[in-house]
């Protein structure tokens, strides 16, 4: 079980970000940041929310790949969903996307947070749903663009609840590359092309941008292992920022 740790936003400031108590804790609303900095991670968003958002939105919980930090108690209508019905009735789950996290990861970790909010509120499986099913907004958008599907992401409830024996079948198939950030100068490019090529044994590229160069990676099959590259390439030196990308 991924930790669960509060920081739990005060009365008086969750009165500004929400509609008060009396959440009818009926649904369990998924939702992803859609914040793919580095360092935008559970913590983070906490923060932002203990500091006091000045946006008018709020959520429960935020989970990335290392812990869930709860924000808010269930009994609070928090605005997140976009719709009365979700905000009433929902506790709210973000899922972070940060570049520099696991995707997979956090997900798994998720999936382990609603199964206990489901039992703890007695809350089935039938009533996990995305924002989406209240707003028709695009979210949460790495799952409905399919790169870890919602069904995979239900079959990782379903197996964290103790209903399914099986272990999920989590397969990744995406490619992914890795994009480095900019270097001044062909030449400093090409010395990291050479490392990934001749040291790593990796496809690698270099592409312009502007007046600047990055260097690209060939495909990797799967988040975890495109983001096991970037840490790489990161740790090596190599480059300060690499992203993911999809290929
Ligand atoms: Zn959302």
């Amino acid at each position: 079980m991924t930790s669960i740790r509060k920081k739990l936003v005060t009365d008086v400031q969750a009165n500004k970000v929400t509609y008060g108590k009396g959440n009818v804790k009926k649904y369990i609303v998924v939702h992803e940041t859609d914040n793919t900095r580095s360092g935008a991670d559970a913590d983070a968003h906490a923060r932002l929310q203990s500091n006091g958002n000045s946006r008018s939105a709020s959520w429960h919980y935020t989970v990335d790949d290392k812990e869930a930090v709860q924000s808010f108690e269930h009994v609070w209508r928090c605005w997140a969903a976009g719709s009365n019905k979700g905000n009433n009735e929902g506790i709210q789950v973000e899922i972070c996307v940060n570049a520099d996290g696991n995707y997979l990861k956090a997900m798994q970790n998720a999936a382990e947070l609603v199964a206990k909010i489901m039992k703890d509120e007695g809350i089935s499986i039938g009533n996990v749903v995305q924002h989406n099913h209240f707003s028709g907004k695009n979210c949460p958008r790495n799952m409905r663009e399919g790169k870890i599907s919602w069904s995979q992401f239900i079959t990782m409830i379903k197996n964290a609840s103790g209903d399914v024996q099986q272990p999920a079948p989590i397969a990744d198939n995406n490619k992914y590359r890795v994009l480095t950030g900019t270097y001044a100068t062909k030449q400093a490019a090409e010395n990291t092309q050479d490392v990934l090529k001749h040291r790593f044994g990796w496809v690698a590229y270099i592409e312009p941008d502007g007046a600047k160069w990055r260097v690209k990676t060939g495909t990797f099959t799967g988040m975890a292992t495109a983001q096991a590259g970037a840490n790489k390439i990161k740790t090596a030196k190599l480059a300060q920022v690499a992203n993911v990308v999809a290929a």
